[in-house]
């Protein structure tokens, strides 16, 4: 058992119906293997699938084909043996117990009564436990339900934008405990559409648009590949031709509005390279800016509808 992996998708597929009777392919064939103590991030812009994807990876949502896998079971075995639990966007705490009272009523399921007050002091909610969970902030019911994630002690943790509603302060804090827990071996996948949270907290990035994966690896290798300069100009064809030519691993990301988007493994050759070609014009170099990096990263994968 000791390879087993914690989670292992095949093939997933969901689609749903959008306006207009057209099918929007939320999840278009995602496969994905993560090792027991691993921290992923499913890094993605909004409307990626990365909801849908969690949603069938906690067996809360059925895929129309492919396979989910937790520690070799079904998600539905894996979530009644304790071993995932989750942190989800919506719903869930009861807003007229206190935080005190909501982390006690999971606690007792799980016999672990004992453990309140080291679990409310480790999710930062020793000083709101007399307050009612209807007047917590956004951020402050994260971490409840962070807390009552943490109560079975899961193997693996599945968390859907945990930081959603907290400013910097909390989204520190709260990236701080998470760290904590991490350490002590368990397996963390989390959803995010920030570049930093995943590159701050993450071993691996998965990066994932319009319902596939469209890099993963380590931390580092995608924050390279994020953070690679582009270079633009105006150019035409021929031009173009010529540059793949002469500029070894020379790529073209994207041409939109006549400007063609180029990156290449050493930007300063493909930046000479384009200086050095007459007719190409207005040559711009973008700076290693991690959000307009990580948007051009995902511009291409554009979602199949039909
Ligand atoms: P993310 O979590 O990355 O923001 P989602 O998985 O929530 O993305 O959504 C992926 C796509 O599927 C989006 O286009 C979204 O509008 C669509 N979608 C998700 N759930 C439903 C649903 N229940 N009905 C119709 N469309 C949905």
């Amino acid at each position: 058992m000791i390879n087993t992996p914690a989670i292992a998708l095949t093939e997933l597929r969901k689609s749903f119906r959008g306006p207009g009777n057209t099918t929007i392919n939320a999840v278009d064939g995602i496969s994905l293997t993560v090792a027991p103590g691993e921290v992923v991030a499913f890094l993605g812009p909004n409307g990626a699938g990365k909801t849908t994807t969690l949603d069938m990876l906690l067996g809360l949502t059925t895929p129309d084909s492919g396979t989910v896998h937790v520690y070799g079971t079904s998600p539905r075995e894996a979530t009644s043996n304790g071993r995932i639990a989750a942190v989800l966007q919506n719903g869930g705490l009861h807003p007229d117990f206190t935080v005190a009272e909501t982390v006690e009523i999971v606690a007792s399921l799980h016999g672990r009564l004992d453990d309140v007050g080291t679990v409310m002091y480790a999710t930062g909610l020793t000083d709101l436990a007399g307050r009612k969970v209807s007047r917590c902030s956004g951020g402050e019911q994260q971490r409840i339900k962070f807390a009552l994630a943490t109560l079975p002690d899961p193997d693996l943790l599945v968390l859907d934008e945990p930081t959603a509603g907290m400013d910097v302060d909390a989204r520190r804090a709260f990236w701080s405990t998470m760290r904590a827990d991490a350490a002590n071996g368990r397996t963390v996948l989390f959803a995010t559409h920030y570049l930093e949270e995943a590159d701050a907290f993450a071993d691996r990035i998965v990066l994932i648009a319009g319902g596939r994966i469209v890099a993963d690896g380590p931390t580092a290798d995608i924050r390279n590949m994020a953070g690679r300069r582009v270079v633009s100009a105006i150019v035409d064809d021929a031009d173009l031709t010529e540059l793949t030519r002469v500029v070894p691993g020379v790529e073209i990301i994207e041409r939109r509005g006549g400007r063609t988007y180029l990156a290449a493994p050493d930007s300063d050759v493909l930046a000479r390279a384009l200086f050095n070609t007459p007719r190409a014009r207005e040559v711009e170099i973008a700076g290693h800016n991690l959000e307009d990096a990580f948007l051009t990263l995902t511009a291409g994968a554009t979602r199949a509808e039909h």
